[in-house]
């Protein structure tokens, strides 16, 4: 007990330096109880007490498989592998009698998901199933540090109260959403960590360096990765999820180091609608639970405000449009072992505590709870399924089966078990056609009814305006395919394929080429096309690319078709056809047997310049977004193969640039900029910029592009209450929206899009006026291109005809600026070729067509 009070009122023992010498014993965690002798506690594991040290991944993983290897009680799967080959672990306790039925349960909770069959499932015997999840955020470590302790509880306890819990529950313990973070963290803390200890914010120990631990290893936020599903992390803990159908999920955190502790429910007016109000007051009647607990242990805390549950890829609100509870938890950060805050010093022990004493809270209600909760479940599916007959929209259509983007959408639909069927006639609706064996058919009337809104709606009135996270994530627009809402008067039902399940046809029926060609074309559309051309040049095959359409022998092939002659290659002939005819990826591949083409420029034409391998440097560190950072990193990295040297902005004064022909400047504020005179100098070599958010203000005010931003500070005018203040600085953010943007698509920029309009991420206020030059905006917004999500009534009019990509030119340069981000949170394949086009094609943009600085 002498413990406790040192920890929990610091100020009034002793002097601060003695706290990180404290050592917190097994009884400062937890209740006073009878535990199993047999369990090895935490410290005889680790060497040290939990709180001590930050515990690092391995030591982690250890301890757990320690708690497998001792307990039957509990069984460790890994159910996914970090980016990193880490382990994701999940530790199902339970009564061992339940362990014997685990099968069993799993059945029966796949019934009570099922309309057709959850009338006849008896929920008395049913245990609840409660998924506990930690530090999805690495460097809010308190969550993976409590799992340590709240696993041991669980395998040690001996009381009656605890039995019945296990008999009553399946726990899905997962001590640690994102290894790679957690370990990038507890070595960066524990390197700092002093014996004795300073608490000054100031400390190294409480400021990691860019990129932090937040992150995964390509600094994706996981959890914003729930429902879009791009990374391993999340994948594999949504097959667990559609698995179980646990009706509770929660969600470890940590916040600003002067707050206190937070739980749901979050801001009533930020719920999306899709959620149930139910789910609202089943979260209320937890937190209860949480209150008394707290209250008990002297812990002050808040509920209702700051966090939201409107966001779906959220892990605290993915199971509310699921017939789950999803529950986030915020702990005050000491980051390090001790932190002055405004109240009082902060020791990593305390924080640990409190998730400990919110897990342990959280057991109780949903043990207690059981039969509502299981209720509660079933009555989600059985309304959503009614709620579905009343919908007027029948379903969605959605093309294509070919190309990667509708193959990854249906693989996502698939994760989260909603029913999708194949298109067997052709489909005609608002004048779109859904070719038989090239479309998908999603029904609105299935029992993933909400999630399937959640997934293809677009919505545009909100009943607040203030957003944790984006406001919209239609994916099929964000994955850029061809997709309708059907209504019931527009629906046949003789469109759909009478089979459950889907079946992929071949992508392009890609047959072999039997004779070296003069030429080879492979065509400019294919999310993959940059895949294969990086591949090329890295070989050293000259390629070269069609400025203007053109036509062979009655086959039509559009700008940004990719022409590989025989003449002048590396490989002789055979060796060359070859190759074409084994690309990695599959895309049709044209012979062409004459140099002189039945229309557009011959083979042989300046109309076919080459296309020049890149050598491509990004920016990063301090000032740099390290999420858009890593989308780029994870694009180029893993879908297009491409090597790309990442440097830090403070060295960038020591890099020869020479090497590179391509620059890439992330979304930022660049508060700790580099020298413009060395980014004037390569683009006045002939180097290609690119440029995306933030950034394009940096350059205009460093004199390097000709830019110019639509004033999107929205300011109230005269006399307003102070009450208004956080409403009215809140509503003029823009959290993310999708906008409709104009593609000029014989622009190289914009080479392999098919359609002219093309549905855009925008994250900022950052509204660019159009070119002066004509032919230098290749991508505009539309004059109505809200198309989803929120955004400030005085700044929608902003958008409209703003550019939405522009090229730039410096020197012999060339400038490629992205207004939005084309490479969003890894699930925006809609705008990634963009992005890609602007790496391969910038410098082949007309000096004479850019926007001179
Ligand atoms: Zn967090």
């Amino acid at each position: 007990m002498k413990h406790r009070h040192l920890l929990l009122f610091p100020l009034l023992c002793l002097p601060f330096v003695l706290f990180s010498q404290v050592r917190p014993a097994l009884d400062y965690y937890l209740p006073k109880i009878n535990f199993n002798p047999t369990i090895p506690i935490p410290a005889s594991y680790l060497g040290y007490e939990v709180g001590e040290w930050h515990v690092n991944h391995d030591q982690l993983v250890g301890y757990m498989r320690e708690l497998d290897r001792v307990s039957d009680r509990i069984s460790l799967q890994v159910y996914g592998r970090s980016h990193e080959g880490r382990p994701m672990l999940c530790l199902t306790i339970t009564d061992p009698a339940n362990h014997a039925r685990l099968e069993e349960i799993k059945n029966t909770r796949s019934q009570i998901v099922d309309p057709a069959q959850s009338g006849k499932v008896d929920l008395k015997n049913l245990p609840a199933v409660n998924y506990m999840g930690y530090s999805i955020h690495g460097n809010e470590a308190s969550g993976s540090n409590a799992s340590m302790l709240v696993a041991y509880y669980l395998a040690a306890a001996q009381t009656p109260e605890v039995e019945q819990l296990l008999k009553n529950t399946v726990i899905l313990l997962d001590p640690c959403f994102n290894p790679d973070g957690l370990q990038r963290f507890s070595s960066w803390v524990n390197s700092r960590h002093s014996l004795h200890g300073s608490p000054d914010p100031m400390g190294d120990e409480f400021n990691e360096p860019w990129p932090r631990g937040r992150y995964n290893h390509y600094w994706f936020d996981l959890n914003r990765d729930w429902l879009v599903v791009q990374q391993p992390e999340s994948a594999g803990r949504v097959a667990l999820f559609q698995e179980w159908h646990p009706n509770v999920l929660t969600d470890h955190h940590e916040m600003g180091s002067n707050s206190t502790f937070f739980f749901q429910p979050g801001v009533p007016t930020r719920v999306n609608p899709l959620t149930p109000a139910h789910n609202q007051e089943l979260t209320a009647k937890i937190a209860e639970f949480h209150a008394r607990l707290l209250s008990e242990n002297r812990v002050q805390f808040f509920t209702g405000e700051n966090f939201d549950d409107f966001y779906y890829g959220k892990g605290s609100t993915y199971p509310d449009v699921q017939g789950s509870i999803g529950i986030l938890f915020e702990q005050a950060s000491s980051r390090g072992s001790v932190q002055e805050t405004d109240n009082g010093l902060l020791t990593f022990p305390y924080s640990v505590k409190n998730q400990v004493l919110a897990s342990l809270s959280t057991l109780k209600a949903v043990g207690e709870m059981r039969l509502e909760l299981n209720e509660y479940l079933r009555d989600f599916y059985k309304t959503a399924l009614d709620e579905a007959r009343k919908d007027e929209v029948k379903g969605y259509l959605f093309a294509d089966n070919r190309d990667l983007p509708g193959r990854e959408l249906l693989s996502l639909l698939m994760r989260h078990r909603i029913e999708v069927r194949n298109v067997a006639e052709n489909a005609t609706v608002n004048g779109q056609t859904f070719s038989s064996g090239n479309a998908f058919w999603v029904p609105s009337e299935q029992p993933q009814y909400r999630l399937v809104k959640a997934i293809f709606g677009r919505q545009t009135t909100f009943q607040d305006s203030i957003f944790y996270d984006i406001s919209a994530w239609t994916l099929p627009d964000a994955f850029g395919i061809k997709w309708v809402s059907v209504s019931a008067k527009e629906f046949n039902p003789q469109w759909i394929s009478k089979q459950t399940g889907v079946g992929l046809t071949s992508r392009y029926g890609v047959s072999r080429i039997a004779q070296p060609a003069y030429a080879y074309v492979i065509g400019a559309a294919g999310y993959e096309v940059p895949k294969v051309l990086a591949q090329l040049l890295e070989e050293g095959i000259r390629v070269k690319v069609a400025m203007k359409p053109f036509e062979s022998d009655g086959q039509k092939f559009a700008a940004g078709s990719l022409v590989i002659s025989s003449e002048k290659q590396p490989f002789d002939e055979a060796a060359l056809l070859e190759r074409m005819n084994n690309l990695s990826v599959e895309l049709p591949v044209f012979a062409i047997n004459n140099g002189l083409t039945t229309g557009g420029p011959d083979i042989g034409s300046s109309n076919f310049p080459v296309v020049h391998s890149p050598k491509i440097l990004m920016l990063t560190g301090e000032g740099i977004n390290p999420e858009a950072a890593g989308e780029i990193w994870h694009l180029l990295d893993t879908r297009y193969g491409i090597p790309v040297t990442m440097v830090n902005a403070e060295r960038f004064s020591e890099v020869n640039l020479l090497k590179y022909n391509v620059l890439i400047l992330p979304d930022g504020s660049y508060n700790k900029a580099p020298s413009p005179e060395k980014i004037r100098e390569f683009a006045n070599g002939g180097g290609t910029v690119v440029a995306l958010g933030g950034v394009l203000r940096w350059l205009k005010n460093a004199n390097l592009a000709a830019l110019e931003f639509r004033n999107a500070a929205y300011d109230p005018t005269g006399r307003r209450p102070y009450e208004m203040y956080d409403e009215d600085r809140g509503a003029k953010r823009m959290a993310g929206a999708i906008f409709e943007a104009e593609l000029d698509l014989s622009h190289p920029i914009c080479f392999g899009y098919e359609r002219p309009s093309l549905p855009m991420f925008l994250g900022d206020t950052l509204f660019v006026e159009t070119t002066k030059n004509p032919y230098a905006t290749p991508a505009i917004f539309s004059k109505e291109p809200l198309l989803a999500g929120y955004i400030h009534l005085k700044q929608k009019p902003l958008v409209a005809n703003s550019a939405a990509v522009t090229v730039g030119g410096i020197g012999r340069g060339r400038m490629i600026c992205f207004a939005g981000n084309p490479n969003f949170r890894a699930f925006w394949y809609g705008t990634n070729r963009l992005f890609a086009n602007a790496i391969f094609f910038g410098n082949l943009v007309s000096g004479e067509a850019v926007e001179k600085k």
